[in-house]
């Protein structure tokens, strides 16, 4: 059971009054299919309300899906962020210097506690932690930019030098000063396989890899290491191109990724993954094979190895390598996902006659 969501009402008319009511609260764990369209939507729809005799709800957006309904193009129940992440990371955007309180919150008609596990659930983190490390985000980029640690601190939205210096040391582990490395950005992409982590920063993508994968959190503290950066919730350009990449990826419309990437890793791993990239999409070789692709036909094991670990999923194709004998092999993602990415690339390169 989740921990993090609301007690599901009993009746089909408590369910409803949610939706009349536009509880926000339920958003992500409670969705309504309209017999009458033909559409699932999620609570805060702006749509019109529909009649109740129409309604039939479910408790996930998959469900929904299963039950034959298309998702609302106005509220984007499939996916994407809640009505109230959506409004909330706006608020941080447009009025930085906003100190994060229950009554500050509760001024625009917020419920802090919504909040915090909407956030919580989202990004690991309550929403007071996220605008705080996105204000220290913004000094952060002052400060690689070569402006001053007071202007940094004024950006932060901090009156005091050692309320700034405390709070930046925390978050980046050393003393705020001029010319410091240029932080990494931190988002997540829904897919239809699954959510995403992604990391970037303007220039390239350094990670991207399914949530839940095995070994997620060491993955990522070795590219933390790696980098020597601060690693901090937000998006660049870089990771816009990626979510339009992956949107067209999955609805098999993408053969090849163009956003430039950014790796790190032993020479072996280099061309381990250099090696990968030339697997064809809808294709697959064996993991003995890719050994022989790099010229090293003895290495199976620790090509294996390299393939697991490249950090950037679907666009280093790991999952196009499967054992000799036709079979799955490994995959960090999860078996299952492993067949539907190869079942998605072998319909997506079928030509229509
Ligand atoms: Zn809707």
């Amino acid at each position: 059971m989740d921990l993090l969501s609301p007690p599901q009402p009993a009746t089909d008319d408590a369910r409803y009054e949610i939706f009349r009511e536009k509880d926000l609260s339920y958003d992500g764990h409670l969705f309504v299919g309209v017999s009458s369209t033909g559409i699932f939507c999620r609570p805060g729809c702006p749509a019109r309300l529909p009649k109740p005799e129409n309604c039939s709800f479910y408790p996930t957006a998959d469900a929904a899906l299963s039950a034959g309904y298309r998702a609302c193009k106005r509220c984007h129940p499939a996916g994407g962020d809640t009505v109230l992440i959506k409004q909330l990371i706006t608020l941080v955007e447009d009025e930085p210097e906003l100190k994060v309180t229950q009554a500050t919150l509760a001024k625009r008609g917020i419920d802090a506690s919504t909040a915090r596990r909407q956030f919580l659930s989202r990004f690991g983190m309550s929403f007071a932690d996220y605008a705080r490390a996105r204000r220290l985000g913004r000094a952060a980029q002052t400060l690689a930019k070569g402006g001053s640690v007071l202007d940094a601190q004024l950006d932060a939205g901090f009156d005091s030098p050692s309320g700034f210096r405390t709070a930046y040391a925390k978050i980046f582990g050393t003393a705020p000063a001029k010319g410091q490395p240029t932080p990494l950005s931190i988002d997540w992409i829904e897919t239809p396989l699954g959510r995403m982590i992604v990391i970037a920063d303007d220039v390239a993508l350094y990670l991207l890899e399914f949530t839940n994968r095995k070994n997620m959190r060491r993955q990522f503290e070795r590219l933390r290491k790696v980098q020597g950066r601060p690693v901090l919730p937000g998006r660049t350009d870089i990771t816009a191109q990626i979510e339009r990449e992956l949107t067209d990826y999955f609805k098999g419309e993408l053969l090849d990724f163009k956003t430039p990437l950014a790796t790190s890793g032993t020479d072996f791993q280099r061309e381990t993954w250099a090696a990968l990239q030339t697997i064809p999409h809808g294709q697959t070789r064996s993991y003995a094979q890719l050994a022989e692709m790099i010229g090293k036909p003895a290495a199976i094991r620790a090509v294996a190895s390299a393939n697991a670990n490249n950090g950037l999923a679907l666009i280093i194709p790991c999952h196009r390598v499967i054992a000799k004998d036709g079979g799955l092999g490994g995959y960090a993602g999860g078996l299952k996902r492993k067949r539907d990415l190869l079942d998605l690339e072998t319909k997506s390169t079928k030509t229509d006659y």
